[in-house]
């Protein structure tokens, strides 16, 4: 798609140029007004808008110094195209380190708020805005989530199977290239149609939804999520013919939603995990293996341990704490191709 203008909330972005934008959304209470966040990074040469959008649930904060360092990475003499980098599209839920936004309303939930509406909740006015100038003015849309609270971490790229024609067989291209970054797991999975990447993709726009990483951890984890988003990203940018270089292909672990299995515990309490580091997320455990265990924080005593239901890959778990009962413990994939 070549634009017809590049003017983006009133700033001209010209050919080889980065812009920092704040496009307002709202007149809050207070009397500020809000807006979105917007890095519109154009190269010297012409080609595909690729949008990517971080922190719409408030509490996945891992994307954010990735994308610092690759847009600061990037030499815009040498790409094809422009970026339209979003690193926190929900500021509301962001600022309340919360999955939703805190509106007096429904629809708090900005992943599922689209197409949103203009005069709508805070929530759907964000949603609005971001199908307006980082939708329906791309080629292509990343979706980046992370863990976050209570102690999720993540590791995967996800695409869903029943998009067809070009727009499902670019996704599926798009997340084995992304996931080659150094993640190595794709996820196959139905999108919600009234998510940002699930809307893209019933307009024909091939898109993708990263979930890499977490949130607090000690330094030398986070790096090593932060590369594989990095390297995923820069990875796409080759794949897409938006930066020069030769694609990385890793081998890469490919499941579907039917094909998982969760220990998640009966009752809250205090996780104690044996599952913790970056290296345990997708490495193949064992029907039965201990994952964790559920400390009764008041009585101090072992209540339940936390098995692996079956043999398989790792691809989400969570750091030791404090864990809210109904919420999802450890999921494995039980069966994968290797690709
Ligand atoms: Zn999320």
């Amino acid at each position: 798609m070549s634009r017809d203008s590049w003017e983006i909330g009133g700033v001209e972005v010209a050919a080889g140029s980065y812009e920092y934008v704040k496009i307002p959304v709202a007149q809050m209470l207070t009397g500020s007004e809000t807006g979105l966040p917007l890095h519109c990074v154009r190269g010297a040469k012409p080609g595909p808008t690729l949008s990517v959008l971080a922190c719409v649930h408030g509490d996945e904060p891992q994307p954010i110094r990735a994308f610092q360092n690759v847009l600061a990475r990037i030499d815009r003499a040498q790409l094809s195209g422009a970026l339209l980098v979003v690193p926190v599209a929900n500021p509301f839920a962001f600022a309340n380190f919360s999955r939703q936004s805190p509106d007096q309303h429904e629809q708090t939930n900005l992943w599922g708020a689209f197409p949103g509406s203009a005069k709508g909740t805070l929530t759907q006015r964000y949603a609005h805005k971001i199908r307006k100038i980082l939708i329906e003015g791309a080629d292509y849309l990343v979706e980046c989530h992370s863990g976050g609270a209570a102690g999720r971490i993540q590791r995967r790229v996800d695409m869903d199977p029943d998009i067809e024609g070009a727009a499902g067989e670019k996704s599926r291209e798009m997340a084995i290239a992304f996931a080659s970054g150094g993640a190595g797991l794709v996820h196959s999975v139905p999108f919600s149609k009234s998510s940002a990447s699930g809307y893209a993709l019933a307009q024909k726009i091939p898109a993708v939804s990263v979930e890499i990483g977490g949130a607090y951890l000690p330094e030398c984890e986070e790096n090593l999520y932060r590369e594989n988003l990095e390297e995923g990203f820069l990875n796409l940018l080759v794949h897409l013919g938006m930066l020069p270089g030769e694609e990385k292909r890793l081998r890469i672990t490919y499941f579907g939603f039917a094909n998982r299995a969760e220990a998640n515990p009966s009752s809250g309490g205090y996780l104690i995990s044996r599952k913790t580091h970056f290296a345990d997320l997708g490495a193949k455990v064992s029907e039965g293996e201990l994952l964790g265990e559920m400390l009764d924080p008041f009585s101090l005593e072992v209540v339940e341990e936390l098995r692996s239901p079956a043999d398989g890959v790792l691809f989400f778990s969570r750091c030791s704490g404090p864990f809210e009962v109904g919420n999802k413990g450890f999921a494995v994939a039980t069966e994968y191709r290797e690709i």
